[in-house]
């Protein structure tokens, strides 16, 4: 049997060896939940939900040792670790008090009087849910509270390289809450991922725009649902009326939180001319106070962690390095930090163009590259020319045009004087366009739905001994 071998990426110790999973485990495993799963449908969302609600509990008496092994695994800041408990909690509490409603059966209107309509959602038995690196419990739980809620068994595989406090969360369903045996974990790679895929009933997949068409293929072979939330490069627009404070501390904060490394992080900036130099200055002057590390011992001293893999490390280099190649000035930053860990300074780029991989592929890290634009117009064109459409953001002094310019914005999430924070408002839909997505992620009905098949089901309300359309045909 092989191991993953876990290492830390604040100074490249190993911290644990995880066993890989076989292909024969995950199809036993999927078998045995699947056989699970009748019972724990049939106990309705009210008894499923007293089970989650005992797993909530859980997880908030577990939150600071939790938040101790996020950042074991991922090497980033305490401040952006204590956000994956309280996420999971917030979540967790929204399906419990909402799963039940939205699930509930409909009753349309029937179009003929004798004839009483309902549509059901009936769970997919079992659900697959495959995760990445960058936040190894709220990735997780953005799917899987809803799935159960739902009525399905699931299925998890975590990140090979953070597969820690995951296996935790869901080894207290099991043992800790003592919850009927409808979760379960495989680790591995590729190959344990594919073997989720084959043996589950629908797949949700967040991960890379690469895997994912892996996954989209495989699950259609299948003929299994799938959602997919995949990258992100979103822009950010501020115009020359905006708020300037509040839009360098929000654009700052959106590109570097998580170390950069989430899908809604602000990947690119375009500002209007008037207010161009004044707002370089100011997120210079303030990135350069950003404090780089990842604080253990003292919580919050340090607001930028190290990033999470040691090829990301290598994929911003790379992309700040062809910039600077290509004619782009970094005022900031600019390479990994000195010492052991996988670090890289909060970086600021000027001097950018979308000939540039830093301005076209995601670079998830701690990178600000800033175009200077003529007018929202520019701003608009050059926001939308991407292959991605997750998230955008627009700082402006006038809300409505704000929205109303936003509309026109080729993404799933838009924030106004905000960014990222769509995915905290869970009666919104969270799901990517063009390349960063199929489907609703989570958030309102189709965050829950998605975990369901229509059943559609037509009852007589009067039984005459035959009916016009039947035999014999003309009466
Ligand atoms: P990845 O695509 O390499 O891996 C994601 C997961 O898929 C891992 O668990 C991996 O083991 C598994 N996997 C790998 N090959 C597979 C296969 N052939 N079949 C099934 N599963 C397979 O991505 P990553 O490097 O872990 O994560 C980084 C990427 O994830 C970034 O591109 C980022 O944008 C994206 N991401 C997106 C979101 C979002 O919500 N949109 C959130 C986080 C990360």
């Amino acid at each position: 049997m092989s191991n993953l071998t876990v290492t830390s990426p604040s100074d490249g110790s190993t911290i644990a060896e995880v066993p890989v999973n076989t292909v024969a485990e995950v199809t036993e495993l999927a078998a045995r939940l699947r056989s699970n799963q009748q019972a724990w449908q049939e106990l309705g969302p009210d008894g499923r939900a007293e089970w989650l609600g005992r797993w909530l509990e859980w997880i908030a008496q577990n939150a600071e040792r939790l938040i101790a092994m996020i950042q074991a695994e991922t090497g980033k800041a305490y401040g952006d670790a204590a956000s994956e408990p309280g996420y999971a909690q917030l979540v967790v509490s929204y399906w419990i008090q909402n799963g039940g409603r939205l699930l509930a059966d409909e009753q349309p209107q029937s179009t003929i009087p004798h004839q009483r309509l309902i549509i059901e959602h009936s769970p997919y038995p079992l659900v697959g849910v495959i995760t990445p690196w960058n936040w190894p419990l709220t990735m997780p739980m953005l799917d899987i509270p809803a799935a159960l809620m739902a009525g399905s068994a699931v299925l998890s595989k975590p990140s090979e390289f953070t597969p820690l406090a995951w296996a935790e969360v869901v080894r207290a369903w099991q043992e800790e809450v003592g919850a009927p045996d409808v979760l379960g974990i495989v680790n591995g790679g590729a190959e344990i991922g594919e073997a989720v895929v084959d043996s589950v009933d629908m797949v949700q997949f967040t991960g890379s725009v690469r895997t994912g068409r892996a996954v989209a293929v495989r699950a259609a072979t299948r003929l299994i649902p799938c959602g997919l939330e995949l990258g992100g490069k979103d822009p950010a627009i501020v115009l020359a009326d905006a708020d300037l404070e509040r839009a360098v501390n929000g654009v700052l904060w959106g590109a570097c939180v998580n170390t950069g490394q989430g899908c809604s992080a602000i990947e690119r900036v375009y500002v209007e001319a008037p207010i161009y130099d004044r707002f370089v200055e100011m997120i210079v002057d303030k990135a350069k106070e950003l404090r780089l590390g990842t604080d253990v011992a003292q919580p919050l001293t340090r607001d930028v962690g190290s990033m999470a893999t040691r090829a990301q490390l290598e994929i911003v280099e790379r992309h700040v390095a062809d910039a600077v190649a290509a004619g782009a000035r970094v005022l900031v930053g600019g390479s990994r930090a000195e010492g052991p860990g996988w670090y890289f300074e909060p970086t600021v780029l000027v001097d950018v163009d979308h000939t540039m991989s830093v301005m076209r592929e995601e670079t998830f890290g701690p990178v600000v590259p800033i175009m200077k634009v003529a007018d929202a117009d520019e701003a608009m064109r050059l926001a939308n020319d991407s292959e991605f459409g997750l998230c955008g953001s627009i700082w402006t002094g006038d809300r409505d045009r704000g929205i109303a310019l936003g509309r026109r914005l080729e993404v799933g999430a838009l924030c106004v004087n905000d960014a990222c924070v769509t995915n905290f408002q869970l009666d919104l839909p969270s799901g990517g366009w063009k390349n960063s997505g199929i489907g609703v992620r989570f958030g309102g009905a189709s965050g829950i739905l998605k975990y369901t098949r229509p059943r559609a089901i037509l009852s007589t309300l009067e039984e005459p001994a035959t009916e016009p359309h039947w035999y014999p045909f003309g009466g």
